[in-house]
């Protein structure tokens, strides 16, 4: 019977191991993950796993293990700077909100202090 599977793919980035300093391979799944998304590596064009038992066999190529050798040398300043545009995204579209809010405060500042003076024009 064939099943209808949804295709999902994210890249696959490497654990980065802070007692070595080092980026090394860890799985993206959990040991007995049924319905596993589809990686793909940006260790050769086209490559791609999908579940524990294709990621163990992807690792062991040497285009891969190259690409991991060399990782924080080629990939990882760009992943940074992903990150760094996100965070920088996400700060632009709360200080836009904040900034509406403030220019819809002044709008009724102004309103509030035209009011009081032309009641202060009347007294005069
Ligand atoms: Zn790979």
């Amino acid at each position: 019977m064939n099943q209808l599977q949804i295709v999902v793919e994210k890249i696959y980035k490497p654990h980065f191991d802070v007692e070595t300093d080092e980026f090394v391979d860890k799985s993206p799944y959990s040991p007995y993950e049924r319905r596993c998304i589809r990686y793909e590596c940006r260790c050769r064009a086209g490559a791609c796993f999908a579940g524990n038992a294709q990621f163990k066999q992807h690792i062991k190529s040497k285009t891969h293990k190259d690409f991991i050798t060399f990782y924080k040398k080629y990939y990882k300043e760009a992943d940074d700077a992903l990150v760094t545009c996100r965070d920088l995204l996400a700060e632009k579209e709360l200080l836009l909100r904040k900034n509406e809010k403030l220019v819809e405060d002044n709008r009724v500042l102004l309103e509030i202090i035209k009011e009081h003076d032309e009641e202060f024009q009347e007294c005069i």
